[in-house]
């Protein structure tokens, strides 16, 4: 148990950082919740409680679900308020808080939202101090001082925090999709189809249909590999054209396709297979002519692993191919 969940914080920085700054505010609140309370202090005492005992459920939230940026930027916000009260309370003292407080918000939450963050606790900050005088800072040049430093440090965060996000997206892009014809890889296609499979349990249906390109070799043989990339790009794009915005579209192999289709029964599967065959060979061509392709689907059925329906759908395709090519077969 605890080999997975070290490997867990390994895998997941995000939930690293959140459970290490919630032993640590759970640590440092603590203490002045008996201190208030031995004082009868019991308002602030009952304040603490509650900050305490919401890291712990922020924590077990993340650790549970998986989810960072719910509890993250929960923590953010406690962490935030937290560390401007204890500023205005201990003045100088507390001033060193905000460092980390800077480096916690960039890391947890989107830069935007972390920039917005830093600079209301700084005008929280500056507008107490106004309000009262010299009971934050004890001059102008230490509030200066003060100010410029968060900022830079703030600024050069975001700049880091908003490079590394971009770089997060890109790689994401990358490791998803299939780089020729844009379509999503294989990788993800298993995820999916294994997700679907969990789904049916909860009652959504779920169409798939196998789309393998015909004689495709021929036009790489006399035209070349450029040329027969050319209609896997085409292909994709006539493809993308009709069907919907939730349907996906996997490339499965060389010129073999999936297009899993959320919500779809039997009868919509057959409409969309038709449709995708007759576009295909109406609108694809290649310096031969017309391009055309075979398809087989099924639907996914209530006991289905994910393997056992694609197969099926598989098995279609194939009997597509024997009946002559250029048509569909939906297992029923
Ligand atoms: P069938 O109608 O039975 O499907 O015949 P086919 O010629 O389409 O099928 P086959 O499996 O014999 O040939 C598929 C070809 O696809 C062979 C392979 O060289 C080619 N191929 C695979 N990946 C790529 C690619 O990325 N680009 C190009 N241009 N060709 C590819
Ligand atoms: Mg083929
Ligand atoms: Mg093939």
């Amino acid at each position: 148990m605890y080999a997975r969940a070290l490997s867990r914080l390994k895998r997941n920085p995000q939930l690293f950082i959140i459970t290490m700054m919630g032993v640590f505010g759970v640590l440092g609140i603590t203490p002045y919740i008996i201190y208030r309370a031995y004082h009868a202090n019991f308002l602030v005492a009952i304040a603490d409680l509650f900050a305490v005992i919401s890291i712990i459920i922020a924590v077990i939230y993340a650790w549970r679900t998986n989810d960072t940026a719910k509890p993250g930027l929960y923590l953010s916000v406690i962490f935030s308020v937290v560390a401007t009260l204890v500023t205005i309370n201990l003045g100088i003292n507390g001033f060193f808080w905000i460092y980390p407080l800077i480096l916690f918000n960039f890391f947890i939450i989107p830069p935007s939202r972390a920039l917005v963050t830093m600079l209301v606790v700084l005008a929280s900050l500056v507008i107490y101090n106004l309000y009262k005088p010299e009971s934050i800072f004890s001059s102008h040049y230490q509030m200066v001082s003060f100010l410029v430093t968060c900022l830079l440090a703030s600024f050069l965060s975001f700049i880091f925090a908003y490079r590394t996000q971009h770089q997060h997206a890109r790689l994401e892009q990358l490791a998803a999709h299939d780089h020729l014809t844009g379509a999503y890889n294989r990788r993800v296609m298993t995820e999916e189809l294994r997700k679907a499979a969990r789904e049916r349990r909860s009652g959504r249906n779920y169409g798939l249909l196998i789309l393998d390109i015909d004689h495709f070799k021929r036009i790489n043989d006399a035209f070349g590999h450029s040329v027969g990339d050319q209609v896997l790009m085409d292909f994709t794009t006539i493809t993308k054209s009709v069907i919907r915005e939730s349907d996906i579209l996997f490339r499965h192999g060389g010129e073999e396709f999936a297009l899993l289709l959320p919500d779809t029964n039997l009868k919509g599967l057959h409409t969309v297979a038709s449709t995708i065959q007759k576009t295909i060979f109406s609108k694809l061509t290649s310096p031969a002519g017309p391009v055309s392709v075979s398809i087989g689907g099924a639907i996914l059925s209530e006991n289905d692993q994910w393997e056992d329906w694609i197969n099926r759908a598989d098995e279609q395709l194939y009997a597509a191919k024997a009946m002559g090519r250029n048509c569909y077969k939906i297992a029923v």
